[in-house]
């Protein structure tokens, strides 16, 4: 399968080229902020990334989590917004109530932006990801995310829907759409079958079915589907447009994942 594409950047276009990450560290750089860094640089666009979280982590699984001090959060992120010009966020991993809130209140010096919000709870190793009440303290975010890209778990833990269908999934989608006025893209990668990500956006409904690629599931896929989107968004790709290409380069990365450690393997 050919490597996806670079998208060449004209040192004469005008526009803001810095894509503001915020997201926790997995020091094996499978998933989290290094991982969404490597997807910046392949759009040609400068990544600024903020930690809200250590963890101590590898392929195999997540051991531990350290949420960072919310004022530490609040000032590397004033640094950051005095300084660059942000054409587009991606925010991923929050860890906590503590570091949510900081973030929420950061959102408001970005209004205009694109905001791609990835509401990461739990480590498909099963690790805990965020401590806190993901229906309550999310509300805060959603009302200032461009898009949402919830798992079939998030979903449910953000509308207090059951979700183990398709149908169950595109009536939480469409719930979670309409509370805070942010579009969903909802990954179904988790049902049995065909693996359908479903838009929902104000011009309506828009599945992306592909077949299913045989393998572990690599480590991050979430953290690089929203990426790509960030970046698409903030290269002016419309949201329609960036949903389909960023799925579209997360599974040729899935078909190219390689095992680098003694665990899940890491996207191509
Ligand atoms: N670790 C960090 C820091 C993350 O941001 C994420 C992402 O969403 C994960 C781990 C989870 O990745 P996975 O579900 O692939 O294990």
């Amino acid at each position: 399968m050919a490597r996806y594409m670079r998208f060449p950047m004209n040192s004469s276009e005008s526009g803001p080229k810095t894509v503001l990450i915020i997201a926790g560290l997995d020091p094996s750089g499978g998933a989290g902020i290094l991982a969404d860094a490597a997807v910046v640089g392949e759009h040609g666009l400068h990544a600024a990334g903020v930690v809200t979280a250590l963890t101590e982590q590898d392929s195999t699984q997540c051991y531990r989590v350290t949420p960072v001090d919310p004022a530490v959060l609040a000032a590397q992120l004033d640094r950051v917004l005095d300084d660059l010009e942000i054409g587009g966020v991606k925010i991923g991993m929050l860890a906590g109530t503590g570091t949510l809130k900081v973030v929420a209140a950061a959102l408001e010096r970005l209004r205009g932006t694109p905001v791609v919000l990835d509401p990461v709870l739990r480590a498909s190793s099963g690790a805990q990801l965020f401590d806190g009440d993901p229906e309550r303290d999310f509300d805060a975010l959603l009302g200032r995310a461009t898009v949402v890209t919830p798992n079939l778990e998030e979903l449910a833990a953000l509308t207090g829907c059951r979700v183990s269908s398709r149908k169950e999934m595109t009536e939480a989608a469409r719930r979670l759409r309409e509370r805070r006025g942010a579009a969903v893209l909802a990954k179904g990668g988790h049902l049995e079958g065909e693996a359908v990500d479903l838009l929902i956006d104000e011009s309506g409904e828009l599945s992306f079915a592909a077949q299913r690629i045989a393998g572990p599931a690599p480590h991050g896929t979430g953290c690089a589907l929203s990426t790509e989107l960030a970046c698409l968004m903030a290269l002016g790709v419309p949201l329609r447009d960036a949903a389909r290409q960023a799925v579209d380069r997360v599974r040729i990365r899935i078909a190219q994942a390689r095992r680098l450690g003694h665990g899940r393997p890491f996207l191509g």
